[in-house]
C-alpha cells in the first residue's frame, strides 16, 4: 500500500481528543458542531404561499371569484375560502382554510372592483406545504459538521441560539533553522526569511484556530529541547517546521523520541514533502512539517488539516474534483504521489503553472488548485482526467 493511503488510515483511527463547550450562535461560524441539530417544528410550520397572488380553490380557477380579505405575511387568515371566493395573499403568508391554490398577481384581472379572474388557469398551485422541507425532530445537521454559511442559517432557523462545539486546541508554532531570519530583516549571505510562520498561521486561521508563534529556534539540541518542553507545557499541540528530516542538524525527531513521544509516521510518500512527523504523548501532539515552503504547505493541506479536524471530532472530507488536463505531464520517477500546483481555468480545464519544486512557493501565487499524480504514473496526456484540490 502507498504511504499516503496508510497515513490516511492512521488518521481515520485517531481518537478525537478536544473537549466541547457551549457558545452563542454568533460565535459559531467555522467551529465544529458537537451535537445533532434537531427540528423543533415542521418546516414550513403551515401551508405557506410561495407568491404574491390570490388564494382560492383550484376547482374554481376558471371562474370569477369574490374577493374576501388581504392576508399579510405573519397574520392568521380570518376568512375561510368557499366556492368561487378568493383572498389576496402575500409571499410567506399562511394559506387560508379552504384554499388549495395561489395564482400570481401578474396572472390576475380585477373585475368591477371586488371580483378577480385568473388569466392562467394552468397555474401551478404555488403553495409550500406544511413540513415539506423537514419534519419535527428531523436531524438537520449532524454532530461533527464544520459550521459553514448555510449551517449558520439552519442553526438560527432551528432556534440554536446557543450551540455545542469543540473547544479549539491550543497550538504553538516553532520554526526551526539556523539560517532563518524574521521577515522584517534583510537576510545576510546564507540566510533566508522565515516564510513558513506566516503560511502556517494562515492555514490555521482558515480553520478558525489561533496559534501562538514562538519564533525561530536555531538547530541546537539544547535550545530546541528547552523550547519544545515549554511549548508542550502550555499547549495541546506543537507544530514545527524544518529539521524534521535526517540531516546532521535535524534534531527534532530525536528530541521527540527522547521525550517519549510515539511517532506515527516520519515520511509521507508525497512529492514535494516526504519528511514529516506526527507524534503523540498522552494528550500532547506534535506535527513536524518540512522546511521547504511548498512541502510544508502540501503537508499541511493533505495531512495536518485532516489530523487536526479528526482530533477536534470533525467530519472532514477534502474537496477533490475530477477535471480534464489541458497539458501533457511527464516525470522520470513515479515512486510517490505528486502534488503539482495548477490553475483550473474558466472552462474548468487544468492548466500548468511554472513550478520548480519544493522551495518554489512563488509558483503557488499563480495557482488556484493542486493536482494529484498517483504513484506509478509517469505520464499524463492532454485530455486525461485528474483529481484536483482547490486551494
Ligand atoms: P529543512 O526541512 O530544515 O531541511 O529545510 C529544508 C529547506 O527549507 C531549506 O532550504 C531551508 O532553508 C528551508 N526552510 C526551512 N525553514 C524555513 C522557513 N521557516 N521558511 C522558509 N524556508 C525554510
Ligand atoms: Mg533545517
Amino acid at each position: 500500500m502507498n504511504k499516503f493511503k496508510q497515513i490516511q488510515e492512521q488518521i481515520a483511527l485517531l481518537e478525537p481528543n478536544f473537549k466541547t463547550e457551549i457558545i452563542s450562535l454568533n460565535e459559531a461560524f467555522n467551529r465544529i458542531l458537537q451535537e445533532d441539530v434537531l427540528a423543533d417544528t415542521h418546516m414550513p410550520p403551515f401551508d405557506k404561499s410561495a407568491m404574491d397572488g390570490y388564494a382560492c380553490r383550484f376547482i374554481d380557477i376558471e371562474n370569477e371569484l369574490e374577493f374576501l380579505e388581504v392576508v399579510h405575511a405573519g397574520m392568521v387568515p380570518v376568512k375561510k375560502i368557499e366556492k368561487n371566493q378568493c383572498s389576496k395573499i402575500m409571499t410567506g403568508a399562511a394559506v387560508p382554510e379552504g384554499a388549495d391554490c395561489v395564482f400570481k398577481v401578474e396572472e390576475s384581472k380585477i373585475i368591477d372592483g371586488n371580483r378577480v379572474k385568473c388569466t392562467n388557469p394552468k397555474t401551478n398551485k404555488n403553495i409550500c406545504y406544511l413540513g415539506e422541507d423537514y419534519k419535527i425532530n428531523d436531524v438537520l445537521i449532524e454532530k461533527g459538521t464544520i459550521i459553514n454559511v448555510s449551517q449558520m442559517a439552519v442553526l438560527a432557523g432551528a432556534g440554536y441560539h446557543r450551540t455545542t462545539v469543540s473547544v479549539l486546541p491550543k497550538i504553538a508554532l516553532i520554526n526551526t533553522g539556523s539560517e532563518l531570519v524574521e521577515p522584517h530583516k534583510k537576510p545576510q549571505h546564507g540566510k533566508i526569511r522565515n516564510s513558513n510562520a506566516s503560511q502556517v498561521i494562515s492555514q490555521l486561521k482558515k480553520m478558525n484556530i489561533e496559534v501562538t508563534p514562538l519564533g525561530i529556534i536555531g538547530d541546537d539540541y539544547e535550545k530546541l529541547t528547552q523550547a519544545f518542553t515549554k511549548a508542550f507545557e502550555e499547549n495541546d499541540c506543537v507544530i514545527f517546521t524544518g529539521g524534521a528530516s535526517v540531516g546532521d542538524f535535524d534534531w527534532v525527531p530525536k528530541i521527540l523520541a527522547d521525550q517519549g513521544f510515539q511517532i506515527y509516521w516520519d515520511r509521507t510518500g508525497i512529492k514535494p514533502g516526504n519528511p514529516m512527523t506526527f507524534s503523540q504523548k498522552g494528550d500532547k501532539y506534535c506535527i513536524g512539517l518540512s522546511g521547504n515552503p511548498v512541502s510544508s504547505m502540501v503537508q499541511f493541506e493533505l495531512i495536518a488539516k485532516p489530523v487536526l479536524y479528526k482530533l477536534m471530532g470533525a467530519k472532514y472530507t477534502p474537496l477533490r474534483i475530477k477535471a480534464s488536463l489541458n497539458f501533457e505531464f511527464n516525470r522520470k520517477k513515479a515512486d510517490r504521489l505528486a502534488i503539482i500546483p495548477v490553475v483550473i481555468n474558466s472552462e474548468g480545464l487544468v492548466e500548468s503553472v511554472p513550478f520548480n519544486g519544493s522551495a518554489h512557493i512563488n509558483a503557488l501565487v499563480f495557482a488556484n488548485a493542486v493536482m494529484e499524480v498517483p504513484n506509478g504514473q509517469n505520464k499524463l496526456n492532454k485530455g486525461d482526467t485528474v483529481y484536483v484540490r482547490p486551494l
